[in-house]
């Protein structure tokens, strides 16, 4: 399974991701971002 990174876009292999917030990242350094990025 494919998912993509909820910050940069870039397709992965689910198995190679880091979920967080609800959504899947390519590197702890997007999840980090990515976070940071979701203000409510
Ligand atoms: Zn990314």
């Amino acid at each position: 399974m494919m998912v993509v990174c909820a910050y940069c876009g870039v397709h992965l292999p689910k198995s190679d991701s880091i979920s967080g917030n609800g959504s899947f990242y390519c590197s702890e350094v997007h999840r980090q971002a990515g976070k940071v990025s979701q203000q409510p």
